[in-house]
């Protein structure tokens, strides 16, 4: 179904808000070709969340 997210429910380590995946978009600080990475900003104090640290993308060939 298009248009269904599963919601997620995480946790702002700075601040202790909780938030849903759904209402906050997810961020890439530096990745044009996102490998799966998935952090968020916090809605409450701004602070970087990071669920899913950025991969470097192991590929033999750049
Ligand atoms: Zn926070």
């Amino acid at each position: 179904m298009l248009g269904q997210k599963k919601e997620k429910i995480y946790l702002c380590q700075a601040c202790g808000f909780q938030f849903s995946n759904i209402d906050v978009p997810r961020t890439c600080s530096n990745c044009f070709a996102c490998t799966g990475c998935e952090i968020y900003i916090c809605p409450s104090c701004g602070a970087e969340v990071v669920i899913k640290p950025i991969q470097s993308i192991k590929k033999s060939n750049v």
